[in-house]
């Protein structure tokens, strides 16, 4: 079987070292493997993603001396596929729309407003309204996120004890999903149908990508996304969630912090022969 594994910015900001790191190891190991390698732009959310950052993860990646198949597919030209799919999860009664704004998630769990992006805070999605305040909820045009609810999808597949997957990097292993640890997670929005959680699936299966690679940090996604796949049907690959680099603080990269990020980088004279030996990558291939 061919070795295929993509890399799935979302253009939601500019790419960082973090974001160089992810692109070269997926790419290396397509290399060694004799592999594909893709790019794919996970832009559904368009309250978010700018062209003009898509544009600059173009430049970023053939800078770092990247190349990928053509065409890239962009997610923004098949929302109807990730909308199709979300409609059928909501036929299997797997969804429930949730009224609760982030703002009311993290007054509940008792967090600052702005404190990071706390998982947690999916535990107080609330669940599934009566049809009534529905009702009520959508006539008065409130927004409002798809959110699967774990407690169905698990009754829909008698348990998630059989849901496994082989991760290859992060404590390698077979792992059997624990989705519970995000609770139910947005799948979806009013304004924009489905988003990337249930787009990237459909695009793995669809792209034939046999080894996901990206960062530690959606490894517990894993788990709901490997919850989709069994409700969809669609094949498990490969995971291999590598290490997240940290800048001189001890913290990971964020995308809000612009002195990291290559245009930065380029532009203050660092070349990319140097990332890539300072990120680990003097290999045969990059
Ligand atoms: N689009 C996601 C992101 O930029 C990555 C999804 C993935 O690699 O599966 O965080």
């Amino acid at each position: 079987m061919t070795f295929v594994t993509r890399f799935a910015p979302s253009p939601t900001g500019l790419l960082h070292r973090g974001h160089a790191f992810s692109a070269l190891t997926a790419w290396t190991a397509a290399k060694a493997a004799g592999g594909r390698f893709l790019l794919r732009i996970e832009d559904t959310d368009f309250t978010r993603c700018r062209p003009a950052f898509e544009d600059a993860i173009l430049d970023d990646l053939t800078w770092l001396g990247l190349d990928w198949e053509q065409p890239v597919r962009r997610q923004s030209g098949h929302r109807a596929d990730y909308d199709a799919a979300l409609d059928r999860l909501r036929d299997m009664g797997v969804l429930y729309r949730c009224f609760r704004t982030r703002k009311e998630l993290m007054a509940l769990a008792g967090m600052a407003p702005h404190a990071g992006d706390p998982a947690d805070i999916h535990a107080f999605a609330g669940g599934r309204l009566s049809a009534e305040e529905e009702a009520k909820k959508l006539a008065s045009g409130q927004p409002f996120a798809w959110r699967l609810s774990l407690a169905a999808a698990r009754q829909r597949l008698g348990g998630f004890d059989r849901l496994t997957w082989v991760e290859e990097t992060a404590a390698p292993g077979v792992r059997i999903a624990t989705p519970g640890v995000l609770g139910d997670m947005v799948l979806g929005r009013k304004d924009i149908g489905a988003g990337y959680v249930i787009a990237s699936v459909i695009d793995d299966a669809l792209q034939g990508v046999t080894h996901v690679i990206r960062g530690e940090d959606l490894i517990e996604t894993t788990s709901i996304q490997r919850v989709l796949q069994a409700l969809l049907d669609l094949p498990t690959p490969v995971y291999r969630h590598h290490r997240l680099l940290l800048g001189p603080d001890g913290k990971r990269y964020a995308k809000r912090d612009g002195s990291v990020t290559l245009v930065a980088l380029r532009e203050a004279g660092v070349t990319a022969e140097e990332l890539k030996g300072e990120l680990g990558f003097q290999s045969a291939y990059a």
